[in-house]
């Protein structure tokens, strides 16, 4: 059955912020809560666009479904999906009833374990998740990254059992049923009670001498080298699938997601594609406008001051942030400007302040504009 887009089920667009996406659930909660639709089908849609709400307010969850659509989820169960969110606090802050929360509300009869037995036939291992960090100008540039992650292989020489060729032996205590059967008479009734043996935990034959070569855990440690791609124009959160990477399960094994986390640059701030620089200029720049240098992503950039620049003046230079992740273009530069007041000022300076002081007051009519008779 093919499942509607995250965004058509909120009604709203893709770029719509955190902010927006909450207000879309809220209010289609507000319509489709069973306390205040006793519809069964509002229940089931209740379901829906709660599922897409904790997908799209999970930046990370947001991505892999952006980026891969429903099969970048493929590896999240149900619960894996839900478990983001804090419904409880969520539903409270809307004034509703919580129906999601632990102790048999919603979630057990819409989650419950006949939903999930018959969603999910295949048992494959369980995804992992690699943080790696990178440098704002890895995705400045784009860049290529080696990962060495931890892998467990199942052991040849035994083939996953633990036990050396020929070390494995029938359980004595359940005689290689792997079960224990407990009888127990009540009058003329017989209670019979059915557990896996607890000593070979089921399997019937226990392990008599270890395999050499797994120590008897049935998989190795190794590790494995990974080449991660970093596009240019990622930010952190931005996940590279490996399929087939992750933990190995009955069936197949899951997925690695490399996950960026780009580090603080001491220089530049970013919001989104943009780039946030703070210049100091003299107050002399300042008023007398000029050219002055300033940090780029690709080296220093010229910049003009204009006259009479006032503090916290914030100039743009165009074009000079992070490339538009799968796009063209890139964002812009913004300069923040701070104008300095001097300190520790000399003899000299501080005579040619007082004397532009002097002058000022004079211009703005505070003095009178007669002849000078603070001349020392
Ligand atoms: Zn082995
Ligand atoms: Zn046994």
């Amino acid at each position: 059955m093919a499942k509607e887009d995250y965004y058509a089920v909120l009604g709203v667009a893709r770029s719509a912020d955190e902010g927006a996406i909450k207000k879309a659930y809220r209010d289609l909660a507000m319509k489709h809560h069973p306390d205040r639709n006793p519809d069964p089908v509002a229940a089931e849609q209740m379901k829906v666009i709660s599922e897409a709400y904790a997908v799209l307010s999970d930046p990370q969850k947001r991505q892999l479904y952006d980026t891969y659509g429903h099969a970048g989820l493929e590896g999240y169960s149900q619960q894996d999906i839900f478990r983001g969110v804090d419904f409880s606090s969520l539903f409270h802050e809307f004034g509703l009833r919580d129906f999601f929360g632990q102790g048999g509300g919603l979630f057990d009869s819409l989650f419950g374990r006949g939903a999930t037995t018959t969603r999910r036939r295949v048992r494959k291992g369980a995804d992992l998740k690699y943080e790696l960090s990178v440098t704002l100008e890895d995705v400045a540039f784009g860049a290529e990254k080696t990962v060495t992650i931890p892998k467990r292989e199942t052991c040849s020489t035994c083939q996953g059992s633990g036990a050396a060729p020929g070390g494995l032996e029938t359980c004595d205590r359940c005689k290689g049923t792997g079960q224990l059967v407990r009888e127990q008479r009540a009058g003329y009734s017989v209670f019979r009670q059915i557990t896996a043996c607890n000593k070979c935990h089921g399997a019937g034959k226990v392990i008599k001498q270890a395999c050499p070569d797994c120590a008897g855990k049935g998989f190795l440690e190794k590790t494995k080298e990974l080449t991660v791609r970093v596009p240019p124009g990622a930010d952190t959160g931005y996940a590279v699938r490996f399929e087939g990477e992750g933990e190995t399960g009955a069936d197949m094994p899951g997925d690695l997601y490399v996950v960026l986390d780009v580090a603080r640059h001491p220089v530049f701030e970013r919001h989104g594609d943009d780039i946030y620089v703070q210049r100091d200029i003299a107050f002399t720049t300042a008023a007398l406008g000029g050219k002055i240098s300033v940090p780029g992503l690709e080296g220093d950039l010229d910049l003009d001051i204009p006259v009479g620049t006032q503090t916290g003046t914030i100039f743009r230079i165009m074009e000079k942030g992070i490339p538009r992740l799968a796009r063209k273009g890139k964002g812009d530069e913004y300069v923040i400007v701070k104008v300095l007041t001097p300190t520790r000022l000399t003899r000299q300076e501080k005579d040619l302040l007082k004397k532009f002081a002097e002058l000022r007051q004079r211009l703005e009519g505070e003095l009178p504009a007669e002849k000078d008779k603070h001349k020392k």
